[in-house]
């Protein structure tokens, strides 16, 4: 059990993520701990099969599982990493009837002990230190390392992981952390990593629209989409949102973002939504005035409300609502 390791959540995250870990794991010469396997888990079972018949197809040594719920990933695994839409998941991963708690519950003490639970899903951060200390009361070990860095991160293996624990359990999650990441930050107590992910969404939920509105405002102006984001990229306006995320076909002509793909494949525009909710959320229960991001969720809203297929698709397709409201 100490040397296999679980994966739960194979989404458009924890896939790509997923394949990093186990592709270094099973590359390493060095590495004994491929005799433990892989374990996978994932509500979608469809995905989670196919991703252990593409490993194991391409590496017979892997040795990848499919477990049927989080419960039977935590009895068989030392380490395991959940990577879930939001707050509701992970209560149900961790709290349900089949979920992690209930097999921390009936190891014994020495396997509980040696067992470190990693969550990087982006969630309410009292929910994520409620179940850090119900796992923590059972024996084990759980840090919060939500990421930065998008799809494109996680498939080049250089995501940022924003992790929040005492400074042993950081110590122990980073070299695991590292075979799917470039940057490993230690933000401090349980909570911390989430508390730094939620404010830096903030930033980047905003900046998503307002690219999109100087995006389609230049082009009422007669720019051409590649030459204004070849201003504001080089100029004070840069951003993530407008140099690797701009949300207009052809603006980026070196790049591929989502938008050259009809918005398939990035950042779920929902997602977004619930990450400005986490915001506005946290900002009232502490006090912080939050203006634009509560202006920023009332746009996401309205995106998913109006268009169930722009709440899937990348959340710079919001730029398509500002087009459509430009014509009508
Ligand atoms: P996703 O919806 O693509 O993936 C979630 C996966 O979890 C799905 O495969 C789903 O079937 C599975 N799942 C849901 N409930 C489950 C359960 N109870 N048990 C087992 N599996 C379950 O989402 P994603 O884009 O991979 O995002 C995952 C997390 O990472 C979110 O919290 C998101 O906010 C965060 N995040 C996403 C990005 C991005 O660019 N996509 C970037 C940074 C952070």
């Amino acid at each position: 059990r100490r040397h296999t390791v679980g994966f739960i959540g194979l989404g458009q995250m924890g896939y790509a993520m997923a394949t990093n870990w186990l592709t270094k794991r099973v590359t390493d010469p060095n590495n004994a701990g491929v005799e433990g396997g892989f374990v996978v888990c994932d509500m979608d079972t469809v995905r989670a099969q196919s991703f252990a018949d593409t490993f194991n197809a391409t590496y017979p040594r892997a040795n990848v599982t499919v477990a049927s719920s989080p419960a039977d990933v935590a009895a068989i695994s030392g380490t395991f990493l959940t990577m879930l839409p939001s707050s509701p998941q992970v209560k149900e991963a961790y709290q349900g009837s089949t979920g992690i708690l209930s097999a921390l519950r009936s190891l014994p003490e020495a396997s509980a002990a040696a067992t470190l639970c990693i969550d990087s899903t982006t969630l309410d951060v009292q929910v994520a230190r409620e179940v850090a200390k119900q796992v923590k009361e059972l024996g084990a070990a759980m840090v919060d390392a939500p990421v930065s860095g998008g799809v494109g991160g996680a498939k080049a293996g250089t995501l940022s992981f924003l992790v929040g624990g005492a400074k042993e359990e950081f110590t122990r999650a980073s070299p695991i952390l590292a075979l799917m990441g470039g940057r490993i930050i230690h933000c401090g107590a349980s909570g911390a990593g989430l508390a730094a992910k939620i404010c830096n969404n903030l930033v980047l939920g905003v900046q998503q629209i307002v690219v999109g509105e100087a995006m389609l405002l230049g082009q009422k102006l007669g720019l051409e989409p590649a030459i204004l984001a070849g201003v504001i990229n080089s100029s004070t306006g840069a951003c993530w949102a407008s140099s690797v995320n701009n949300p207009v076909p052809g603006a980026l002509p070196d790049k591929a973002p989502p938008c050259e793909r009809d918005y398939e494949g990035g950042f779920q525009t929902a997602l977004m939504l619930k990450d400005m909710g986490l915001a506005t959320e946290i900002g009232a229960s502490t006090g912080s005035p939050l203006p634009l991001a509560e202006a920023a969720e009332v746009i996401y809203t309205a995106v998913v409300k109006e268009d169930a297929t722009l709440a899937r698709k990348d959340f710079s397709s919001v730029y398509k609502y500002l087009e459509r409201a430009a014509e009508e």
